[in-house]
């Protein structure tokens, strides 16, 4: 299969080149430029279904690499589990559902280097919201032939989010504050990719990717858990074959929901994905409204991985609903102006959003009602389904994606409980304890990255 860029004005490519390269060369974001249709996948593993999605995209890897790669990554770690209606998906290394991908991309991005005949070092530059940063560590820790670099907002992350990423050992790696919000991370980050001039003085030596979910090889992996979840709801005799299901989606960067939104592409018979946004609701008014609007204040939220106003993977979901086209004068209108509007259906998706105090008090009435302790991030997702049931007639199963451990946030779901229930996660408690080994701070991220490769 070959992937082309939502700007259209580049070649298609292989699969293994658009890993490596993260962000097509016209600044665009890679697709596939098709959807497949996944066949039968009922009853069969996790490993088994991840394995048959990404075969048929990756096409120049072999099976045999993909089923190593995919088991390497998921057999002993699965961060994948079902729980009633929530799919957790916080099982994994760092306990966010950044995991799933970040567990089988060190392999996918190796392999693409190997096969392509490259032998220069692979920078990975990341801006993260909290959890990318600390998975992207996790994953990239002393892999050879990769350096990664993280760049995280320093006053919007929690601290356990920041601690995971400051302790991280590996001589490979290299971690960042920065003064800003995500947003201009991620904006900074896309300028960089963009500055041949700057990219080339490093060029004889170093390779620069991605491994936000602007990474095509972040993206596929994560649509293997909404299959396997409709698998397993047919076990549990919650649906029949062919029944239809909602999934409730908490959204920031919109590269989760995507992923539900190729499966059903792909043949999952999916009713509505819903779109959960806190108060930083752009996505949400832009599904109600067909208006993307980032001209408005940015809140800082008990939810610190959806605090975003620019959503990358929209661009994904604007150039399937009107091809290059639509993306160009959508992008150059949000460049000059802060919005776009589109005149599309979008009846795939519905959406609503949660204020910090709805977020608080979900956690707490859902605790009190079911024993059941959820993250911010997940009770903004539960908070909109209950919005959601109230409001529409729609009885469809719906599967809520749980995103992140409760633990990663004590200070909020102290906030709501008074205090915090037994269970913390072993590597959680021992964070306090271990060496901070990345504690600079800086505003000049072209200047950062130039000082490590030196
Ligand atoms: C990244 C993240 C999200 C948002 O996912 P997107 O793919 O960016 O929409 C939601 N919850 C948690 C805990 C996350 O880490």
């Amino acid at each position: 299969m070959h992937f082309s860029s939502t700007r259209g004005t580049v070649e298609t490519t292989s699969a293994s080149k658009a890993i490596i390269n993260g962000l097509a060369p016209d600044g665009g974001l890679y697709i596939p430029c098709e959807f497949p249709a996944l066949g039968n996948f009922i009853g069969l593993s996790y490993e088994q279904i991840a394995s048959k999605i990404l075969q048929l995209y990756l096409d120049d890897f072999s099976a045999d690499e993909i089923d190593e790669y995919v088991n390497k990554a998921y057999c002993s770690n699965l961060p994948v589990k079902i729980n009633g209606n929530f799919l957790e998906l916080f099982h994994g290394r760092t306990l966010a559902f950044k995991d799933v991908a970040l567990q089988i991309f060190p392999y996918l991005l190796t392999c693409s280097l190997k096969k392509n005949n490259i032998a220069k070092t692979a920078v990975i530059l990341t801006a993260t919201s909290g959890d990318t940063g600390s998975a992207v560590l996790a994953g990239m820790a002393d892999v050879p032939g990769v350096k990664a670099l993280v760049f995280y907002p320093s006053g919007g992350v929690s601290n356990i989010q920041r601690l995971q990423m400051t302790t991280q050992e590996g001589a490979n790696l290299h971690v960042f504050g920065i003064n800003g919000n995500f947003d201009e991370a991620q904006t900074a980050i896309k300028e960089v990719f963009n500055d041949k001039n700057f990219l080339a003085k490093f060029s004889d030596k170093f390779l620069f990717t991605s491994a936000n979910s602007i990474n095509i090889g972040r993206l596929l992996p994560q649509v293997a858990y909404y299959f396997f979840s409709y698998s397993e709801a047919i076990r549990a005799g919650k649906l029949k074959e062919g029944d239809k299901i909602n999934f409730l989606v908490p959204t920031g960067n919109f590269g989760n929901i995507l992923a539900g939104y190729y499966a059903k592409k792909m043949g999952l018979p999916v009713n509505k994905l819903i779109c959960a946004s806190n108060s930083n609701c752009v996505l949400h008014d832009f599904i109600q409204t067909g208006v993307y609007d980032k001209m408005r204040k940015f809140n800082t939220t008990v939810s610190p991985s959806m605090d975003i106003l620019i959503s990358s993977n929209l661009e994904r979901f604007i150039y399937d609903i009107g091809g290059s086209d639509l993306v160009n004068t959508a992008y150059s209108s949000l460049a000059s102006t802060g919005k776009f509007s589109v005149d599309k259906d979008m009846s795939d998706f519905d959406s609503d959003f949660a204020t910090d105090s709805e977020t608080i008090a979900t956690i707490k009435k859902l605790y009190e009602s079911e024993n059941y302790l959820i993250d911010p991030h997940t009770a903004v997702a539960q908070c909109v389904y209950e919005k959601y049931k109230a409001r529409s007639s729609d009885d469809t199963f719906t599967m809520i994606l749980s995103t992140a451990s409760p633990y990663k946030f004590p200070e909020t779901v102290e906030k709501a409980l008074g205090k915090l229930p037994a269970g913390e996660p072993a590597s959680i408690a021992g964070l306090e304890a271990k060496a901070v080994l990345h504690s600079t701070e800086t505003n000049d991220i072209k200047g950062t990255i130039g000082a490590v490769l030196i």
